[in-house]
């Protein structure tokens, strides 16, 4: 009677963690860490953008005023995602490029805010980069929307 009993409650704490564990196992990223070792890797606000999916303030990256020849990086990883020759200014106060690099980020359905946006992290660490949208310049009519404090910047040898 009582094994019985507690088969029953394991049953019960298991389907509770059911949806937990699947958001947990969704996607497995070649670099992982617990939450709380990527808290201490990270500072605030990237931890914020990064693994809780939080929009930084516009007009607030430094990364806005970048403009020297080289690539932009992953904040997490370090894993090179844009060409600085793809970047443009869009007015919406988040850095923002054309093209990305190939095998660079990752995208997924994001329906969170009633509207349907394509968010975009990095393809490596998984952290939360941005969102991509269809009213970007040509050559590729996109428009991947930055999250600076996501960004790293590395100018070129010899950039000015
Ligand atoms: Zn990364």
């Amino acid at each position: 009677m009582h094994r019985r009993h507690l088969l029953v409650l394991s049953a019960v704490s298991l389907l509770a963690l059911l949806p937990r564990v699947r958001r947990g196992v969704a996607k497995i990223f070649e670099i992982s860490k617990t939450e709380a070792e990527w808290k201490a890797a990270l500072t605030p606000e990237q931890y914020a953008v990064m693994r809780e999916e939080a929009t930084e303030r516009p007009w607030t990256s430094a990364l806005l005023d970048e403009h020297r020849k080289g690539v932009f990086a992953c904040a997490a990883c370090d894993l090179p995602l844009y060409d600085a020759a793809t970047k443009f200014d869009s007015g919406t106060g988040w850095p923002s490029f054309f093209d990305v690099l190939p095998n660079a980020v990752g995208k997924k359905v994001d329906d969170a805010l009633f509207t349907t946006r394509t968010e975009v992290h990095c393809r490596r660490c998984g952290g939360h980069l941005g969102h991509v949208f269809e009213d970007g310049p040509p050559p590729t009519g996109l428009r991947y929307c930055m999250n600076g404090a996501a960004l790293q910047f590395h100018a070129s040898a010899g950039a000015s």
